[in-house]
């Protein structure tokens, strides 16, 4: 290997390095998002608000190789979720939920606003707005379901690639 190709390694190297830090409530648990999301989820169905307590859960959805847990140990519950059932994980000692699991195990649901940039993401797509609270209104230009939605109709192509290939 030739030195040209090593510096080349280092930096796609450091460009796969962490993209956005996060954390929970007490500072026990601390992950590292090594890529963007496949796609974030504005999730408003009644399951997401009761658990969060809040109007909708912000869900990105990423492939679990590209989620690093860097400290502390997280502990799960299972809960029905629609025909199957979630899988969250939390901080034991402050209970903020981090991860969850639905129908792959390929996959994790990142709670978007774990991060340490709360607002590094935005929704890309909104679901279940059909329990949506009523006096939240949604931007124009973002796609909208009253229930869930196909993904191959819906998903930009980089994103379909990218869910195919975890799922090899
Ligand atoms: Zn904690
Ligand atoms: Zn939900």
């Amino acid at each position: 290997m030739t030195n040209s190709d090593s510096d080349n390694t280092a930096v796609e190297q450091s460009v796969e390095q962490s993209v956005e830090g996060g954390g929970c409530a007490c500072g026990a648990v601390r992950y590292a998002l090594t890529g963007t999301p496949i796609t974030v989820h504005a999730c408003h169905c009644t399951d997401c608000q009761r658990m969060s307590g809040s109007a909708f859960a912000m869900n990105a959805w990423i492939e679990k190789s590209r989620v690093e847990l860097l400290s502390g140990a997280l502990a799960s519950r299972t809960l029905p979720a629609g025909k199957g059932t979630s899988t969250t994980h939390f901080c034991p000692q402050c209970g903020t939920s981090i991860l969850t699991e639905y129908s792959s195990p390929k996959f994790w649901f990142v709670r978007a606003t774990t991060l340490d940039n709360q607002q590094a993401f935005t929704p890309d797509i909104h679901i279940w707005t059909r329990s949506k609270q009523p006096w939240l209104h949604l931007p124009d230009g973002v796609p909208v379901f009253e229930a869930y939605y196909d993904r191959e109709q819906v998903w930009p192509p980089d994103s379909l690639a990218r869910y195919h290939a975890a799922l090899v």
